[in-house]
């Protein structure tokens, strides 16, 4: 199963550079994402994800919550990872500099769900890139497809998913 598969990851020469109010910050933010990538709704909805599209149990080895986000060269942050041929996966948060300012602009209440949504789409996009390898843009369709069909299940139908899918698929 899935779940059994899911730890929190931290890398801890990263402890060193950042702040006090940082480090609460990221362990907090991959407690959220850890609990919200767990829960049986999801996990359900996972299993059946990847049984339709052929991707095998044994194609995972772990799913890791990383604490510390992941800054690509021209200053984005990655969302995940993928190494299929280790079945690793990694998620990786967003910094605390962007969810200060989607606070600024959406309040407060948006950022919990901004933050769950991401991660769902990260695990289901990393999932797929199991099969997919490189194919990044059949990747990014599916990914689309199915976090659209996740949302329509979700028990909380007022959680507005439309505001998170334009917030998560922008580009
Ligand atoms: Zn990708």
């Amino acid at each position: 199963m899935l779940s059994s598969k899911m730890k929190v990851a931290i890398r801890s020469e990263k402890f060193v550079k950042l702040s006090g109010k940082h480090v609460s910050f990221y362990i907090k933010y991959a407690s959220i994402v850890f609990k919200s990538l767990r829960k049986p709704l999801f996990q359900k909805f996972l299993r059946w994800m990847l049984k339709r599209e052929n991707i095998g149990d044994d194609m995972v080895s772990n799913v890791q919550v990383r604490v510390f986000p992941f800054q690509k060269r021209n200053g984005n942050s990655l969302a995940g990872k993928c190494n299929a041929k280790k079945g690793e996966i990694r998620i990786y948060p967003k910094k605390l500099e962007f969810c200060r300012k989607l606070k600024q602009k959406f309040g407060k209440e948006k950022v919990r769900p901004y933050i769950k949504n991401r991660a769902k789409a990260a695990l289901i996009h990393e999932l797929l890139h199991l099969k997919y390898l490189d194919d990044e843009e059949k990747v990014r369709e599916l990914t689309r497809k199915y976090f659209i069909i996740f949302s329509r299940h979700q028990e909380n139908k007022n959680s507005n998913a439309n505001i998170f899918l334009r917030m998560l698929f922008k580009q």
